[in-house]
């Protein structure tokens, strides 16, 4: 059986053609599934009902089986997947005014092995396929829908970011039809602007990115010098700094926007002084010079989110505010991440799937709110086609 999540829509249509089917055909089926939410080929009155009878001897629509589900007191929700072999992935969905943002992954652990993330610290399983990455939007989007009741044209999710668990340009293959699926008119429509991915620096793959499917880029630095950097996240001893900052300056060319974030988790005592600031805001402005241009950039500060066994801290409020204050009086447009669903681990860097993680899992449950599956969710109703930024 061939689970049509995998397919964008070019290689649904080349599948369908292989069913000796005519490539409009695939369009159609490739909007019953994404847009409507559809599973049962049964239900797809205007296909054929001989090529209906086809799907149903070959093709399935494969969700992923829900381990469990969580709501936090703020409406965020965190699906626990079960991917078969012992793995578990996460995807939250954080609800805002006017928006909704899912939170994907990318693999099963991450290889990259941050300091301060939980991820990183569970180890490398697997990649997931791309029909794992879509169906955690196909089951977000579409059991939000119903829940919420939404109506024709409403959408429960107009932001997609691929933050969840694992590095996404270490999974690039897969990686790029799943981007494609969700920007497709035909399936999800998200802007470019509206799907970002967020990379610990994969310089190869962030040059890749910007010629096949250039979307928005989240650059995680958490580090202005290369010392620091190497010993937060290991993959820079590969691809330095500066390396990494040419590489974002070219993929700008192709962006959607004309900025990159810069993702930096600020941790108590380790990167968070006066000093790293202006080191951070040194290294984006640059000095006009060719050796240091500088890059066009928006920074997102992440209190750091603990977790067993990372032996850190989160800065305290204050040296995150006088952080941020030396980037803004520098020019650079600064944020500070609101941190959402942490009650129930579903944090940035908290993800940590617990098929494979029993000791925090343990931990985790003391202080999560289980709730049964149908839970009040705030309601909120995006119109299709708003702009607005993702983390404005
Ligand atoms: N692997 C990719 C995307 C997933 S991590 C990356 O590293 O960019 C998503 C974001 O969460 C990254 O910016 C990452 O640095 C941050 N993060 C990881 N662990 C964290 C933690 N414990 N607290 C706060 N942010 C964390
Ligand atoms: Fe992997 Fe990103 Fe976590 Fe680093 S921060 S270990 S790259 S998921």
């Amino acid at each position: 059986m061939v689970n049509l999540l995998q397919f964008d829509r070019d290689a649904l249509g080349d599948w369908c053609e292989q069913q000796g089917e005519r490539p409009f055909r695939a369009t159609q089926l490739f909007r019953w599934i994404h847009q409507r939410g559809e599973r049962d080929f049964a239900a797809m009155t205007d296909l054929a009902k001989s090529f209906r009878d086809k799907l149903v001897a070959s093709a399935e629509i494969r969700a992923l089986t829900v381990a469990s589900e969580q709501v936090a007191d703020d409406g965020t929700v965190k699906w626990l997947f079960d991917v078969g072999g012992g793995n578990a992935i996460e995807t939250v969905f954080i609800p805002e005014a006017g928006r909704g943002t899912l939170c994907i992954s990318s693999q099963a652990g991450c290889a990259v092995n941050c300091r301060f993330c939980a991820t990183g610290h569970q180890g490398f399983s697997r990649n997931l396929t791309t029909a794992e990455m879509v169906a955690q939007l196909w089951h977000a989007e579409f059991e939000l829908r119903r829940r919420l009741a939404l109506g024709a044209g409403e959408r429960a999710i107009t932001n997609v970011v691929m933050m969840g668990m694992g590095e996404p340009l270490q999974n690039y293959a897969a990686l790029v039809p799943a981007l494609r699926v969700m920007l497709d008119d035909h399936a999800y429509g998200l802007s470019r602007r509206r799907v970002t991915v967020s990379t610990s620096g994969v310089v190869p793959m962030i040059d890749r990115l910007r010629d096949d499917c250039p979307v928005a880029l989240a650059v995680s630095l958490h580090a202005a010098d290369d010392a620091l950097r190497d010993a937060l996240v290991p993959l820079n001893r590969k691809y330095p700094i500066a390396e990494l900052l040419a590489s974002a300056r070219g993929y700008l060319a192709h962006a959607p926007r004309d900025f990159i974030t810069i993702e930096y988790c600020m941790l108590d005592g380790v990167n968070d002084s006066p000093a790293h600031a202006l080191a951070l805001l040194a290294l984006l402005r640059g000095d006009g010079s060719a050796a240091n241009p500088g890059l066009p950039s928006k920074v997102n500060l992440i209190p750091f989110n603990p977790f067993s066994a990372s032996g850190l801290k989160r800065s305290p409020v204050e040296r995150v505010a006088a952080f941020a204050e030396v980037l803004h009086d520098g020019g650079i447009v600064t944020t500070i991440r609101k941190t959402r669903g942490d009650d129930i681990a579903a944090a940035c860097g908290q993800l940590a799937g617990e098929v494979q993680d029993r000791t925090s899992v343990a931990e985790r449950r003391a202080h999560a709110v289980a709730v049964p599956v149908v839970a009040p969710l705030s309601p909120r109703r995006a119109p299709v086609g708003e702009q607005r930024s993702h983390r404005a």
